[in-house]
């Protein structure tokens, strides 16, 4: 649907959605199927996205973690993308400089409470949007491409959206899905706080001499962390961390001189690589929302928060934003409460706050804590990843929480219908 046709479709200025969600990525896709497909409760929603709607071509491998997966799962696109996925079992992490021929494991994690549970799954960016898109078009969501907000504006009892092309969409409540750059929350005088790592996110896909029988392997080193992470057959998604002016001439090279770069930071475990896919580079920065959520507006994704990606978090974070305010929503409506009233968001913010500070405050931590190449401080951390290694009920507890499980955890998360 095109931008005039959302004029059309609005052109009866008295038509006012329950929920109108701006920006169609994984989050707002996600967060529109789950409150299409609540039971027992209709609810009017629609999503605005600037792009034609076709999924991007995202070079990513996405760590996708049991909680999250689940509410993939309740949406109905987990099992397009199951097969598709890399199951990781166990993740081995090490600590050594540049030119080191072998990076011995420092601290081993793996198999859950069930030990027949992957720890997480390594979904293709580009498969996931698709899926997503693909079953908001089979339940006959309104997913309105090629549409770009550009005013937000309270309005009483309802907040009114103007499109670019000079339309208007009313909406008792709107939710910011538009990404890390967030116009709607600008448009709102949401301030934010964090800073540029001046690192960017090398990605792309290799193929291996040997398998990675579900390993994943993540080498922290001198540039920034260096991930292995395990897709289908002699596979894997690769997220290679390095100081911007650095990637920038790394992604420059020709294939084979990448190659001969990447050869130096993946360690001889895999044997040989071979480039499958196309290389991308990501800024990498640290955003949170001085607030997520005003009168007639909430933010989720990227749009409230943006985390390193060291430890594959942030469409976790994303997904469970999700299933909390899909969660309060529902109820709201249930009851006849105004889903877009402060009082229900304010919910929202308390249930999502602590959980994205808690992640933000690790991966700065950790980001920070392992790329000086400082001998003293590599002992010093190498004797801390020894004796989590060595206790049992430390590393559960670190996969739980990995796993997103752990806590007040919303009903998708938990695997329980809405
Ligand atoms: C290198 C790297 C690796 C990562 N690896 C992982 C990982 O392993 N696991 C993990 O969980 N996370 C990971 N992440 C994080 C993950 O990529 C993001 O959290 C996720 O993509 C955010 O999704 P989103 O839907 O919130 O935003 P986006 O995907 O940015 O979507 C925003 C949408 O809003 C639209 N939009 C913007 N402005 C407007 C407007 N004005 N009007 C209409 N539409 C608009 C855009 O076109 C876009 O489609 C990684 C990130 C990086 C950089």
């Amino acid at each position: 649907m095109t931008d005039k046709s959302i004029r059309q479709a609005h052109a009866d200025p008295g038509k006012v959605h329950d929920v109108v969600i701006v920006g169609g990525g994984p989050a707002g896709l996600a967060l529109a199927l789950a409150l299409h497909m609540a039971p027992g409760v209709e609810v009017d929603v629609a999503v605005v996205e600037r792009g034609n709607g076709e999924p991007p071509n995202d070079p990513r491998g996405w760590a996708i973690a049991e909680g999250p997966r689940r509410v993939l799962d309740a949406v109905g696109a987990w099992v397009d993308v199951a097969t598709r996925s890399g199951e990781v079992r166990e993740m081995v992490i090490s600590d050594t400089p540049l030119g080191d021929a072998v990076r011995p494991s420092l601290l081993n994690l793996g198999g859950t409470d069930n030990e027949h549970d992957p720890v997480a799954w390594i979904v293709p960016a580009g498969a996931l949007h698709g899926a997503l898109l693909m079953r908001a078009r089979e339940t006959g969501i309104a997913v309105h491409t090629g549409t770009s907000v550009t005013g937000f504006e309270q309005a009483g009892a309802y907040a009114s959206l103007a499109t670019a092309s000079g339309g208007f969409i009313k909406a008792r409540l709107v939710v910011a899905a538009d990404g890390v750059r967030s116009p709607l929350r600008s448009m709102a005088g949401i301030r934010t706080v964090g800073w540029d790592y001046g690192q960017t996110g090398i990605v792309t896909t290799v193929s291996h001499q040997f398998p990675h029988e579900g390993r994943a392997f993540q080498h922290f080193l001198p540039g920034g962390p260096f991930a292995l992470l395990p897709l289908p057959g002699n596979r894997s998604s690769v997220v290679w961390t390095e100081e911007s002016g650095k990637a920038k001439r790394l992604l420059a090279l020709d294939d084979l001189s990448f190659m001969a770069e990447f050869a130096l930071r993946a360690g001889p475990e895999l044997g040989d690589f071979a480039l499958e896919g196309p290389r991308g580079g990501f800024p990498l920065n640290l955003l949170i929302a001085r607030k997520f959520a005003v009168q007639r507006l909430a933010l989720i994704g990227d749009a409230a928060h943006r985390v390193h990606p060291l430890a594959g978090q942030g469409l976790n974070l994303g997904l469970k934003d999700v299933a909390a305010l899909a969660e309060i929503i529902v109820d709201s409506l249930r009851l006849g409460i105004d889903p877009g009233a402060v009082t229900q968001l304010e919910q929202y913010e308390r249930w999502r706050r602590f959980d994205v500070f808690q992640m933000a405050v690790a991966t700065d931590g950790i980001n920070r804590l392992f790329s000086p190449d400082i001998a003293p401080l590599r002992v010093l951390r190498d004797i801390g990843m020894g004796l989590v290694d060595r206790s049992g009920l430390l590393k559960t507890w670190i996969l739980r929480e990995a796993a997103g499980v752990t806590g007040s955890a919303p009903k998708l998360v938990q695997g329980l219908p809405l």
